[in-house]
């Protein structure tokens, strides 16, 4: 086990998932328990989990998370105070509504504040993490967990052991933590009633389609959203309304399909659902140009949004072991700002419990 410089042994922390949740817990352990010993194991290769962001050519745009809302006073103080805001903008244009036949209205309640970065919004966690001296270990998937000699390890796809952690962080969608914690060597009575509660957590499918137009368009919304969720499409938005992500003269729409519609067309050609993505939006926001795009992404978000929260008495249980669960699933609100403050949460009870 390492030791500091008084050759004192230090407390291991090791984090499944470098989510906003999982990088908001290591900049709280990291400041209030500078002896601890923080690692972060995150299996793909950028940070900040579903808050996602991708460049193309001189394009940034968000193709998970749209923006972070300042509704909670914690997360506020975060973004603005206590990490560096340079580049953090917001969006001023409003979010009007569609109904079932594609109609637009204005009309939905404005969010006081649509956040992002210049550089997108996966700046959230870099620069949480780039405060800190944990150890983030990218492209590294956590296949198996132990708990041996009350400490737990875990073993990532390629067979490395990382560990042995006093505590270990469960940062990872509902779905995906159940199916690590079901197959955890490890006896305790904690472990069914987890497994359960973590495991009925339901979700939303999401599968977006990313299209980059080289025109202008003259609209006077940011987004739009279906609140009815009676359309095939739940969400589009202007990635050229984020100062900073889109060039002059271009465009892009981020085109979220509903659940429905996602889950039924999950695994089809991206390309025919890119191009049905595409009439959608070309009718919505009556252009027909829009069923050209110049270039297009997409992305299918299995676990896109957790439809309510997890029942929190057997997490309670786990923590008496040193296992902690974090992230939206948690708090049951599907929002970047609410992983954010349990993350807040959740380091604050470990450092508590140090
Ligand atoms: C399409 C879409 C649109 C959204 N729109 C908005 C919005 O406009 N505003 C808003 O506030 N929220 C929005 N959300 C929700 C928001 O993105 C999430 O609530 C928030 O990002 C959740 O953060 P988290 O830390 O809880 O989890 P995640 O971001 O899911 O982080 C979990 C991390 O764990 C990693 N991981 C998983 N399994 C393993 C493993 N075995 N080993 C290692 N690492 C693993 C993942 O790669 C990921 O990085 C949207 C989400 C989606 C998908």
């Amino acid at each position: 086990m390492p030791v500091d410089a008084n050759n004192e042994t230090m407390t291991q922390i090791g984090i499944v998932g470098a989510g906003a949740g999982g990088a908001a817990a290591t900049f709280v352990l990291d400041e209030a328990l500078p002896d601890a010993d923080v690692t972060v194991l995150e299996k793909s290769g950028g940070l900040c989990g579903r808050a996602a962001t991708r460049r193309h050519e001189e394009v940034t745009y968000d193709y998970g998370a749209n923006y972070v809302k300042d509704d909670d006073e914690r997360v506020v103080e975060l973004l603005t105070e206590q990490l560096d805001s340079d580049g953090l903008v917001d969006i001023p244009e409003p979010i009007y509504t569609f109904d079932e036949e594609g109609v637009v209205a204005p009309g939905r309640e404005a969010d006081d504040r649509k956040w992002t970065y210049r550089q997108g919004l996966t700046q959230i966690a870099k620069r949480l993490f780039g405060r800190t001296e944990a150890t983030v270990h990218r492209r590294t998937r956590v296949e198996s967990l132990r708990r041996e000699d009350g400490t737990w390890s875990a073993v990532d796809t390629d067979g490395t052991e990382w560990g042995p952690f006093d505590v270990l962080v469960m940062n990872p969608p509902a779905p995906q933590t159940a199916a690590l914690l079901q197959g955890a060597d490890w006896e305790s009575p904690v472990k069914e009633p987890l497994v359960e509660a973590v495991g009925s957590v339901e979700y939303r499918s999401i599968w977006t389609a990313v299209l980059g137009y080289e025109f202008e368009l003259d609209v006077p919304y940011y987004g739009l959203v279906n609140p009815g969720k009676d359309h095939e499409v739940g969400w589009i938005s202007r990635e050229e309304c984020k100062p900073g992500h889109v060039p002059d003269g271009e465009s892009l729409l981020v085109v979220q399909a509903s659940g429905p519609w996602s889950s039924a067309h999950y695994d089809d050609d991206p390309a025919e659902n890119v191009a049905a993505l595409a009439d959608h939006a070309a009718d919505i926001i009556d252009d027909g140009r829009l069923r050209s795009p110049a270039w297009s992404d997409h992305q299918g978000w299995r676990y896109a949004l957790p439809e309510e929260g997890v029942e929190t008495g057997p997490l309670d249980s786990a923590e008496q072991e040193g296992l902690y669960c974090l992230g939206d699933w948690v708090t049951g609100e599907a929002r970047v700002h609410a992983a954010l403050a349990n993350g807040l949460d959740v380091g604050e009870r470990i450092v508590n419990s140090a």
